[in-house]
């Protein structure tokens, strides 16, 4: 795709000094809401300042005694849907991309960074501006991948948040002191939640204790994999949770069994789904895909239900795309959640597994948003290839699309050219 191309949304200057002082101004013009409304919307500094009809806002506010170009930025959003961001809830940026590499993939520091990063940067390019990664540690991995996730977060900066889940392989008994030392020094280095995989290690229930002691001592939330094939198990580990529940994530539960659903209801917990394929490199060795009607009893069973990338091209899924429409789009055309809900799920639903606050086109609320080329969220979701996004205020990606004809055909269609995005 060409990212200098012609449908993109026309900008005025890039941003600047916020006339209040607290960061730059952005305008966004003409833009559609998935309500339909068409509005203008003022962002200042990380948050929305203002939502009005077209033209409703007046122009940027004049900074004193400096030149116009320095007030800030006007984007036009003319045939573009604005929404939310989405936020990326289950990602494993090191081993991205490493379907294609040889076995074992190149570990050092620059190869791990690179990969993560670039992980990173794809995701948001699709428009996910708060991303959440899973993190092996211990064993032969050490606190190698980690270190190379928090190098990637601090140079993304700006762009996008990324979160770092620790994941120890074993947590019990003598073969598991090694991964209770790395667990508690990947805490004070920065990992932002405890992970792991509890049906891994010998001691299912044992490994949940370890790491509810470890996230209690960081006061970290949880965010645990499991396949929880077996209901009784499920209730086993719900129970062991205790108190720190609402802090805690479940995925991908691709297996979870028939009255698994029943077991988390109403129990805080989030489930996190990966539609692309059902599961991910963090569940090795264990059961892949999702069990059809998964997805169904969850949401009957009101568990607040997130849905994620999973893998980005490695092993688990070598065509894995990280992009949060397409994950939308699965749970839509599954017919198991409607266009709205389905965009909830990968949007709100995500940033709430994530621990972050809610996002509304309105004012007040922080300006994390997706502008996608369309006229309405299913059209969105069709194929929504042009799109901006904004992250802590700022325009931080764009991608834009053109699909061009070799001959004029002689129809008299709606459209007969342009870009290649739904609408
Ligand atoms: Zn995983």
């Amino acid at each position: 795709m060409d990212s200098a191309a012609a449908d993109g949304p026309h900008s005025g200057p890039g941003p600047a000094a916020n006339p209040l002082g607290h960061g730059p101004v952005l305008l966004l013009t003409d833009a559609r809401l998935s309500d339909g409304r068409v509005v203008d919307v003022r962002i200042s500094g990380d948050r929305i300042q203002a939502v009005g009809t077209a033209g409703g806002l007046g122009p940027l506010p004049a900074l004193p005694g400096a030149p116009t170009s320095t007030t800030g930025a006007r984007i036009d959003l003319k045939g573009y849907l604005l929404l939310p961001a989405p936020a990326e809830p289950h990602a494993h940026y090191d081993a991205a991309f490493s379907a294609a590499l040889p076995t074992p993939p190149p570990e050092t520091a620059t190869d791990l960074t690179r990969r993560v990063t670039e992980a990173a940067l794809t995701s948001l390019g699709y428009g996910a501006t708060a991303q959440r990664t899973h993190v092996r540690i211990g064993d032969v991995h050490g606190l190698r991948r980690l270190e190379a996730v928090l190098t990637a977060r601090q140079a993304l900066r700006g762009l996008a948040e990324l979160q770092a889940v620790a994941m120890p392989r074993l947590l019990t008994g003598l073969a598991g002191a090694e991964g209770r030392a790395q667990l508690r020094e990947a805490l004070k280095l920065g990992a932002t939640a405890a992970g792991g995989c509890p049906e891994l290690d010998p001691d299912p229930a044992g490994y949940v204790q370890v790491l509810l002691d470890a996230a209690r001592e960081a006061d970290c939330p949880v965010d645990l994999h499991t396949t929880a094939a077996d209901p009784a198990q499920l209730a086993r580990l719900a129970a062991a949770l205790g108190p720190l529940r609402p802090r805690v994530v479940l995925g991908p539960c691709g297996a979870l069994a028939p009255g698994g659903a029943t077991v988390l209801a109403g129990s805080g917990v989030r489930v996190v789904c990966l539609p692309q394929n059902g599961c991910c490199t963090g569940l090795e060795g264990r059961s892949r895909g999702q069990r059809p009607g998964l997805l169904r009893e969850l949401m009957e069973a009101r568990v607040p239900l997130a849905a994620g990338g999973g893998a980005l091209r490695d092993p688990a899924n070598p065509v894995g795309r990280a992009d949060p429409l397409e994950a939308a789009y699965l749970l839509a055309a599954s017919g198991v959640l409607a266009p709205e809900a389905a965009y909830d799920a990968v949007s709100n639903q995500a940033r709430a597994a994530l621990g972050l606050p809610p996002v509304r086109v309105d004012a007040g609320f922080p300006a994390e948003l997706l502008a996608v080329r369309g006229d309405s969220l299913p059209g969105a979701l069709a194929g929504g290839h042009s799109r901006l996004v904004v992250h802590s205020g700022r325009v931080v990606s764009r991608t834009s699309a053109v699909r061009e004809f070799a001959d004029t055909v002689a129809l008299a269609l709606p459209r007969q050219s342009g870009g290649v995005d739904g609408g």
